[in-house]
């Protein structure tokens, strides 16, 4: 598909007594119409800040820099109004705290037809009728219960049915921060099976935002690892599974291997803290293949045969590696 959206260079920040917290800190991404591309990382290292900041959704008192050009509009250039218009049938979000909840006096159909009439105003009642049962039963709401009130549903079906809001409007671009976490095993696969939909049917670009590598594995063509407010490695996402190329990225693949089975290995210390970052390469402290180099210099990414953007001393440039010799690679 087209490409979609082009990040290059973001930066987020944001004042604390402490210092400014540098949460995203030169983050690049590209993504096409139809293209899932999963943002992994543990808690902490600025994934939901990057999710949040693509969409001009930053909290008072953050700043933000660096470019965001989606379908040919910068983000962080257009004003607010412009920004507001695109939300909803261009960009699309689905957090687990949802920003707008349902109105308790509204009937779910109610808030469907609104949410078509504001932005699809060309669309007829039946169509509009037809379009959200359709969501609705995708997200596991039957038909039947369409014309309910919020408070007749539990707390997992109403967020379901934020959800089919937020897909109703069919938007070129979804960011889905942690979409399931709060949810059911069901849901969790009914959402990964309306995804693979949504990008079948519509060419829905999306950005899926999780810890679970799980998800990850079955949901996304490509994955980017976050770690310290910078993505060290991207690429395929079978390929970075198969052969994580950043020691990061193996660790945490372990790690979540192990939960699953004997629950032994987890990535030794603590992420760090971004706003004094270890020196060098951020993981360095954690790393159990750092070298020399590795707390002096920022490593440089590199594009690894296989398509991978590594951010990684083990992958050269070997002239940069001191100490002679070429470092062993993963
Ligand atoms: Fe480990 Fe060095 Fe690579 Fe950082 S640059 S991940 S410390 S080997
Ligand atoms: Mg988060």
């Amino acid at each position: 598909g087209e490409r979609v959206l082009s990040v290059s260079d973001l930066r987020v920040w944001y004042g604390t007594e402490r210092g400014p917290v540098r949460a995203v800190d030169g983050v690049s991404f590209n993504l096409h119409a139809g293209e899932t591309l999963g943002l992994v990382g543990e808690s902490g290292c600025g994934k939901s800040t990057l999710g949040r900041g693509v969409l001009g959704l930053l909290p008072a008192g953050a700043k933000a820099d660096g470019e965001i050009d989606f379908k040919g509009t910068d983000l962080l250039g257009v004003g607010r109004r412009e920004l507001e218009d695109l939300r909803g049938p261009e960009l699309g979000m689905i957090f687990q705290e949802p920003l707008t909840r349902l109105n308790p006096l509204m009937r779910i159909s109610e808030h469907f037809e609104e949410t078509l009439r504001t932005h699809e105003p060309s669309i007829g009642k039946d169509e509009t009728r037809r379009r959200s049962i359709d969501t609705l039963r995708r997200m596991g709401i039957p038909p039947t219960r369409y014309r309910a009130f919020p408070h007749e549903f539990s707390g997992g079906m109403r967020q379901r049915i934020m959800i089919a809001l937020a897909l109703v409007l069919r938007p070129a671009f979804i960011v889905a921060d942690e979409p399931t976490t709060a949810l059911d095993v069901l849901v969790e696969a009914q959402i990964i099976r309306i995804l693979a939909d949504l990008r079948r049917n519509f060419d829905t670009a999306l950005l899926l935002i999780t810890h679970n590598l799980g998800i990850v594995a079955e949901a996304c063509d490509r994955v980017a690892v976050m770690y310290a407010g910078g993505i060290v490695e991207e690429g395929d996402a079978r390929e970075v599974f198969g052969a994580p190329q950043h020691p990061y990225t193996r660790e945490l693949l372990r790690s979540t291997i192990s939960l699953q089975t004997t629950g032994l290995h987890y990535i030794p210390g603590s992420p760090p803290d971004l706003v004094e970052p270890p020196s060098g390469c951020r993981f360095h402290p954690r790393c159990p293949d750092a070298m020399e180099v590795c707390s002096k210099q920022d490593p440089i990414e590199v594009m690894t045969p296989q398509g991978q953007r590594v951010t990684c001393w083990l992958h050269g440039p070997e002239a940069e590696i001191p100490s002679g010799g070429r470092a062993r690679l993963v």
